[in-house]
């Protein structure tokens, strides 16, 4: 028995391909059309964050919701193979980010996490990130 649906198991496959998945392009896109200007993958920020925008000390990790645990209904799915190492890997994420939002907020970022579950609806998104800028 797999606990994955096919749409669910490419939902969670498209975060494996790298850097610029959908995801996070959708939300780079939007940005743009809203005009902000921002960097990418950050190296020398913890955690690498995924999009920065040093002029409004804002920055955004947009995180694949099996991978780092999101409470939606992809991040609760525990695969029936291999369940001790996906759980170990993903809490570390996990506990990662969290490390990671503390230190950068420590020094007065404002840290911002884009769910991919949430970037499947554009409206919705832009209205979430309209909301949370400055
Ligand atoms: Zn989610």
């Amino acid at each position: 028995m797999d606990v994955h649906t096919p749409k669910q198991r490419s939902f969670n496959m498209s975060r494996i391909r790298g850097k610029d998945t959908s995801p996070e392009m959708k939300v780079r896109h939007l940005l743009h059309s809203l005009g902000y200007r921002y960097r990418l993958h950050v190296r020398d920020l913890p955690g690498c964050p995924d999009i920065v925008m040093p002029k409004h000390r804002v920055l955004i990790f947009v995180h694949g919701c099996f991978w780092h645990m999101h409470k939606c209904r992809f991040g609760r799915v525990v695969p029936k193979t291999n369940t001790e190492f996906w759980q170990t890997k993903r809490s570390g994420n996990t506990e990662r980010d969290r490390r990671n939002a503390r230190q950068l907020r420590k020094v007065g970022w404002t840290v911002l996490t884009v769910w991919e579950c949430e970037t499947r609806n554009q409206e919705k998104l832009k209205s979430r990130l309209e909301s949370r800028l400055p």
